[in-house]
């Protein structure tokens, strides 16, 4: 009974606590990204597709587990006015300056921790070290693929200001699950990003000006829908769920004009280009035979990092 409960409280109320990308579009993003990579990074990331896949989910998981996490998936752009993505600091230690680290972490950290991440990445390059290379990978995949969703830029993430709850899982989660395997993922090379952290602001002022039509669709067809049609009841496991009806997420479907679509193939394409620019940022070091770092190269690298941690990524990093 318990479960049920909980069940019914992620699908329909959601927060930022509790919803990304459903895990299932996480992965798939995380899997189609390994098939873009040129041919000097494809062997390797192949070779680890599970984990590259698997991990895709862990930073949800571990939101948890860890306080500051949860502010890492979003920005509630709109607390800052308009043109906020343009106007933010890009430079972490102005932001908290400026706002206050309180401030900041209320309202979502998203793009400039994609530029941590990829920071780290790159420094996980240079130091062949394995371990790390994986699991920023499929972290880094996940903070880009919440970017790129609209309700992840907004204060209103699930419609609780417009009398709309529910639809943060209706759009990342319904909607994939229904559609995704048709969804067209034939996308072209990963691509150089000349600036990765203004990259990660262009994803989240995009996704935020999407958000008219995730909104307006779905109070419109909210009004052409009797409440019996447009939920509906399913089976999963052994819990019976309350969901939005396939007639309803269908119709929600074709009034997006393949925005789902538009945003997975986006995120799938930028997880890439971003896993592509650390790589080539790290001098295109030689990835095809990694061995996982041995405890002296560890000890050594923890010596190194200790002698110079400096700047604000190093900062941030502790
Ligand atoms: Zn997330």
């Amino acid at each position: 009974m318990r479960k049920r409960v909980l069940f019914l409280l992620l699908l329909l109320v959601g927060c930022h606590e509790v919803w990304a990308w459903g895990f299932y579009a996480h992965q798939r993003i995380n899997q189609q990204a390994v098939y873009t990579l040129p041919a000097e990074m494809i062997g390797f990331y192949k070779q680890h597709l599970p984990y590259i896949t698997e991990q895709a989910v862990a930073p949800d998981k571990r939101r948890y587990a860890v306080p500051e996490e949860g502010a890492r998936h979003f920005i509630d752009l709109d607390v800052y006015g308009d043109s906020a993505a343009q106007k933010l600091p890009r430079f972490w230690e102005t932001a908290v300056k400026q706002f206050s680290l309180d401030t900041l972490q209320r309202h979502g950290i998203v793009p400039w921790h994609i530029g941590l991440v990829q920071y780290q990445l790159t420094k996980a390059f240079k130091h062949h070290d394995l371990q790390r290379i994986l699991r920023l990978s499929a972290e880094l995949g996940h903070y880009v693929a919440d970017a790129c969703v609209p309700l992840h830029t907004t204060r209103n993430y699930n419609g609780q200001f417009t009398n709309q709850r529910g639809i943060h899982g209706l759009w990342e989660s319904r909607l994939p699950e229904l559609w995704a395997p048709e969804y067209d993922f034939f996308i072209g090379p990963a691509q150089y990003l000349q600036n990765p952290s203004k990259t990660a602001w262009e994803i989240v002022a995009r996704a935020h000006a999407a958000l008219d039509s995730v909104f307006s669709v779905e109070k419109q067809l909210t009004q052409t829908f009797s409440e019996d049609k447009k939920y509906s009841l399913e089976e999963r496991g052994a819990t019976t769920v309350k969901v939005y009806s396939r007639e309803f997420s269908q119709a929600y479907h074709l009034g997006l004009h393949g925005q789902v679509e538009r945003q997975m193939r986006l995120a799938v394409h930028l997880v890439a280009s971003y896993w592509y620019t650390a790589w080539v940022d790290a001098g295109q070091p030689d990835i095809r035979n990694l061995t996982p770092l041995t405890p002296e190269q560890k000890q050594q690298l923890e010596l190194e990092k200790t002698q110079y941690q400096t700047g604000e990524h190093d900062a941030r990093e502790s």
